[in-house]
This record gives structure tokens, sequence and C-alpha cells, in this order.
């Protein structure tokens, strides 16, 4: 079967297409033999303008899977490279994720739509380029969670089963493809990529195009490129400090993971932590814990470091200088990091006011509840819901830092009423624990059974909604149940 092109259904407007041929490779997705629809998500369809109906069409499953070219596509793989685990890798790229193309969503957002496994590019380096279901459905529900939790990420639009089977580790798996939307697809190791070779006309292209798209502001800057590394900077010290107020841990913060517009990108062997451990690590492949969750903030910075790097002959025409500008700016991460991480765990206490002891507050509790293996989510939800049986009870594990907290709280202009809504809706009832994504993972792929991925979505797209309070989903698991270690699964 060969590609067919029939009558437009999206309106793409492509801009990456139409940069030098040496930003990405030119080609079209390689068909499977019998798509299958798994999930559309309507409610994003619609944001980007996309008929939810003609998704879920024969020849909306066509397209979805790369077996049908929709008209106005340019289908591309990019370019990139990267450090991955700190070695660096002069040539990544998309060897299984392919652009179809970029359209404008209601808001007047560029937003690009790629097909993760979508078959071999000349980036693939070997592999196949084509995923199963397991990564499929672990990036579908944990990506919408998170646009849920209020993270920036890349969102899932569709799903289908190819109807091929993939080789892996385990033995033949069902492959399947996810249909990824993001701001962009532009990383750190994109600037990287045309920087190590040495190609400076191609990195003063791409930071003008990232600028245009996403930060125009800084083109008004007297020093623009510093105003880029600036934004991003900005961007990802947000970001991370996101991440670390609901547990979460990607697992792989390569420099080729890691995007330009500070969107969580590349959902691999990421994992929400149950129990609270600074140290947590759960990917196989992190042998080293480069990737810890206390460690987040330290490698974004690293990562940052990198991206200041290939923007160096931009900063002055003096080289000295440039690195003194680009070090200053790379400094400012840390207070602009622990600037975001104040504000959301002091959302997450109930405090409105800011006092210079917060800092303490939260890491004394952050200690208590490694000490204790509390779990990182319940906990905050018991602080806004009290029991008699929680650890903040008397006789309980927190309850002298509960006696501390409540003084804290009773310092606040605003009522504790207002305290306890603010609680609520920073704390998140429920998130995508590991164990019940693999259960649900293991359902489809053992018994066809795609009703656990449906619950589990559902639920985790309202993390806020206290009803989930009596569901299961929601209950950290039973100590057979734990999940201590995540795999790329590539
Ligand atoms: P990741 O660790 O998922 O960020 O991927 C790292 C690199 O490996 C990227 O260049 C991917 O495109 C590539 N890659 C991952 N899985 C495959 C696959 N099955 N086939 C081809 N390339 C892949
Ligand atoms: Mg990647």
């Amino acid at each position: 079967m060969s590609p067919t092109t029939d009558s437009p259904s999206i309106a793409f407007d492509n801009s990456y297409a139409a940069l030098p041929p040496e930003f990405y490779q030119r080609l079209d997705p390689t068909p499977v033999s019998q798509p299958e629809l798994i999930a559309v998500n309507e409610t994003l369809a619609r944001e980007l303008g996309i008929d939810p109906a003609m998704l879920r069409s024969p020849d909306g499953i066509q397209m979805l899977a790369g077996n049908r070219i929709p008209d106005g596509a340019a289908p591309l793989a990019m370019a990139y490279a990267g450090h991955q685990f700190g070695n660096w890798v002069p040539q990544l790229g998309d060897g299984r994720a392919i652009l179809l193309g970029e359209v404008m969503d209601r808001h007047g957002v560029r937003q690009d739509i790629q097909l993760k496994g979508a078959g071999p590019t000349a980036f693939s380096r070997g592999g196949d380029g084509r995923n199963w279901i397991g990564p499929v459905l672990r990036e579908y529900v944990v990506s919408e969670a998170m646009a849920a939790l209020g993270v920036p990420t890349t969102r899932a639009l569709a799903a289908i089963k190819s109807g091929d089977h993939v080789l892996r580790e385990q033995g033949p798996l069902p492959g399947a493809i996810l249909t990824r939307v993001a701001r962009s697809h532009i990383r750190v190791g994109t600037f990287q990529y045309f920087t190590a070779r040495q190609n400076r006309e191609a990195v003063e292209q791409l930071m003008h195009y990232v600028i245009d798209r996403h930060y125009p502001d800084a083109a008004q800057a007297q020093n623009p490129a510093l105003a880029l590394l600036d934004a991003v900077i900005d961007a990802q010290a947000a970001l991370i400090a996101h991440w670390q107020s609901i547990g979460f841990i990607h697992g792989v913060m390569n420099t080729d993971n890691s995007s330009i517009t500070g969107d969580t990108i590349d959902y691999g062997p990421c994992a929400f932590m149950d129990t609270y451990a600074a140290d947590k690590v759960f990917s196989s492949i992190d042998r080293g814990a480069r990737y810890a969750y206390q460690n987040q903030p330290r490698i974004a910075q690293w990562n940052l470091v990198n991206f200041a790097q290939c923007l160096l002959p931009f900063f002055d025409e003096d080289k000295e200088e440039a690195v003194r500008l680009a070090q200053e700016s790379i400094n400012r991460f840390d207070e602009r990091f622990i600037g975001y991480y104040l504000s959301r765990m002091r959302a997450k206490l109930g405090l409105v006011d800011e006092k210079d002891e917060d800092l303490t507050l939260v890491s004394s509790l952050l200690e208590l509840m490694q000490t204790h293996s509390l779990d990182f989510t319940l906990t905050f939800r018991q602080l806004s819901k009290r029991s008699a049986t929680d650890p903040f009870a008397p006789g309980g594990s927190l309850h002298d830092w509960h006696r501390s907290w409540q003084r804290r709280v009773g310092e606040e202009p605003a009522a504790l009423d207002a305290a306890t809504q603010l609680m609520q809706r920073s704390n998140p009832v429920i998130i995508p624990r590991n164990h019940q994504v693999e259960s649900m993972i293991d359902a489809a792929v053992k018994d066809g059974d795609f009703a656990p991925f449906e619950a589990l979505l559902d639920a985790v797209t309202r993390p806020f909604d206290e009803a989930h309070e009596q569901s299961d989903l929601a209950t950290p698991p039973a100590p057979d149940e734990v999940v201590t270690q995540t795999f790329c699964g590539t």
C-alpha cells in the first residue's frame, strides 16, 4: 500500500518545512497494515480546529496511521543532536517521529502535529522507527494528566493500533502510533546539531525562527539572543519547579529531550513518586541516578548551559564578553527556580503571603515525609482534608510540623477557609500512579482491553476532583503493587 492524497480536512500552515533542507529530511510515513483507532482527544481536536468526527472516520484513521497524507501536509523528520546522560551524540533526530505539519489553534498559537512511531527515517540509527502500545498509552495518559494539572506539555491528539507487530526485548508486541501535538518540537539539541557542525548561519536562522515563533518579545530587546536565552531559562525554571511540586520525575532529561518552549517533552520512563524520596529514580537505564528527582533543577541548568553555548556568537562580538553575559544569565536560573518553586509550594500549603522561613517549612515537611515513607500526593491532600488518622493528627509523625504550619497559616490575612480552597486547587487528588499505568498497559496488551486505559485517562484528566477520594485509582499502591523501575521500552 502506498500513501494516497485526499481532500483537505486540516488547515495546515507549515513553517518548519520552509527552513533550509539541512534542518530535516522530507519523507512520508511508512504505511501500516491494519490501523484501528484507540482514542481521539476530541477537546484538543476542536482547539486545533480539527473535526473530531473526521479523525474517527476511515480516512481520518488512515491519516493517523500515516497511510494517507492529507492535503497541505509537508511530512518531515527533524534533525537534532544531544547529550544523552551527559555523553555527546552528534546526530540523533526524529528516528521514529514524523511531523505532518503545523496548524494555527483557536488561540492563534502555531502547533506541530506529529506521528510518533510512523516508520524509519534518516535518523533512525538502526531502529525500526516504530512504537508499541505500551509507550503510546503511557504517553497519552501521562501527558494529558500533566496538561490537566496545568503543567506545560506536549499533548496527545490520538492513538491508533497499527495492526503490525514490533519486536522488542520482551518479544513481538502490538504496534501503535501516537499523534503528538506541541507548540514546537525544537530542543536544545536542535541548536547543538548546527553548532557542532560549525554552521553559524543555520544557528542564526534557527534562533530567528524560535524568536519569531515562540519569544517575539525578544526581537524587540537590545540583545535579542540574550533575551532569548533569558526567556528559555525562565520557561525551564518554571517547568522544573512545577515538576518538583507534583513529584514528577522525567527520567531522561537529555539535551535532546529539553524543549526550547519549556514544555514537558518525550515521555519515556517518566514516573510520579508514590512515597517521597529526594533521591528517587525509576528509569532502568539511569544507573548513575543522574536524573533523580532532586537533580532535576541542576540538570535543567546544565542543559541551559549547553543552549547558551550555541548562542554565544550572537551575544557579543567579543568572546570574553559573550561568555560573561551568558554566565550572568545562567546564574539567574537558581533564583528563578526557587522563586517558582516556592510559589508552587506555598500554594500547596495554603500560604498566600511570602515569608523568609517558608523554604524551611517546606523542606522540613519533605524530610519528614521521606523519614516516614509518606505518599507525596496524599500527604498534601490530607493537609487540607484532615482526618483523625492522618499523620498530622496528635500522635502522628507530622503532628509537630503541623503545629508550626498552623501557626504560620494563623499569621495569614486570609482565613483558614481561603487556605483550604487554595490547597484544594493546588494539590491533586489523583496522579497517574505507576502501578495503575502498568496495569492499564497490561490489560491492553494481554487482553486487548482498553477500558482501564479509558478509566485512568478520564480520572487523571480531572485531577482536583474530590470524587476521586473514594477511587482505587487514587490510592497508593499496596506493598506488592509498588513499581520500582520504569523502562524506556521504545
Ligand atoms: P528518546 O530516548 O526516546 O528521546 O530517543 C532518543 C533517540 O532515539 C531519538 O533520536 C529517537 O528518534 C531515537 N529512537 C528511539 N526509538 C527509536 C526507534 N524505535 N526507531 C528509531 N529511532 C528511535
Ligand atoms: Mg527524545
